[in-house]
């Protein structure tokens, strides 16, 4: 039996439980514990009167926590295209105006999904690449690598995200696995829209042109880079219209589509980039609510706007 002295001191330490875990003044909203399939996105939210900061991370990469109205902290999280099925803790620490710092740590369980597959044989030395090409694959990947090293800026994006030509994706082309004589290739990280050649491609959101160049596989290609390590990408375009470091708002003509780099005929490959995650472009139209508060790149647009 227990002795009463004993019993009180459980009742002193619960007391304790509750005044640091939400009955007391710093009462935290934290996100429910969460699954996302490969290459999809979630939006998280830790809220909070008297929070003044929100920092997270998953696995190794950060999670960009932003104000977004009163007592709410918004972020979005990405499983890669590619991500191994795992049970991963999304780690939280909010921070009050008084110095109190708060943990939790949310379980977010990566998940498989199935994605299109296809199998096929090709003669031996069919796709075999010259050592011209091998430098020009390496600069390709030198300067794509470069682009995603750069840290994070601000958010420049604002809800919706748009469809960068008006043309349908082709059948569940992101994801897609090839796999030839027997070897697995990487999986298609973008999503492939069947635009026909010349067709006006447009900045899917506000952001930065951090490449605009030709490549060997991406043929012509545009990196938007939207801040808060978010990124879209735009390949086997015919004729650039930007230029590296130009800012670009919502629906800019950035090119016009082709068939340039590896391609077998015109279209638009649209890829998607968050935190070192490829996830597919589609989500961006799909998961982003409408309660993101404008971004700062938004606010000079409508100034633009008022003025006229
Ligand atoms: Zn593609």
């Amino acid at each position: 039996m227990r002795s009463p002295v004993a019993l009180a001191n459980l009742v002193a330490l619960c007391l304790g439980c509750a005044t640091a875990f939400g009955a007391g003044p710093a009462r935290i909203v934290w996100p429910k514990p969460m699954e996302i399939f490969q290459g999809e996105l979630s939006e998280v939210s830790v809220m909070g009167s008297e929070i003044t900061e929100v920092e997270g991370a998953l696995g190794k990469e950060k999670v960009l926590f932003q104000a977004n109205g009163a007592a709410k902290f918004i972020a979005l999280i990405g499983a890669d295209v590619d991500a191994k099925p795992a049970a991963l803790k999304l780690r939280l620490t909010a921070r009050s105006r008084e110095g109190g710092e708060f943990r939790s740590d949310i379980p977010v369980k990566f998940k498989k999904k199935i994605f299109h597959q296809e199998s096929f044989q090709v003669p031996p030395g069919f796709d075999q690449t010259t050592p011209e090409n091998l430098d020009e694959i390496r600069r390709e990947q030198t300067a794509f690598a470069r682009v995603f090293a750069a840290p994070p800026g601000d958010r420049l994006w604002d809800a919706p995200f748009l469809r960068p030509v008006p043309h349908q994706e082709s059948a569940s082309s992101f994801g897609r696995r090839r796999i030839i004589n027997g070897t697995p290739r990487a999986p298609h990280s973008g999503l492939d829209l069947s635009a026909p050649a010349d067709t006006e491609v447009v900045a899917s959101n506000h952001g930065k042109v951090v490449l605009a160049g030709n490549f060997f596989f991406a043929g012509g290609s545009v990196v938007l880079d939207h801040g808060g390590a978010l990124y879209t990408m735009y390949f086997h375009l015919s004729d650039i219209r930007v230029g590296e470091g130009t800012i670009v708002r919502k629906g800019d003509v950035l090119a016009l589509s082709g068939a340039t780099g590896r391609v077998t005929g015109a279209h638009l490959h649209w890829g998607a980039r968050l935190a070192n995650a490829r996830i597919d472009p589609l989500e961006l139209l799909k998961k982003i609510s409408s309660h993101w508060q404008p971004s700062g790149l938004s606010s000079e647009t409508s100034t633009h706007i008022t003025e006229k």
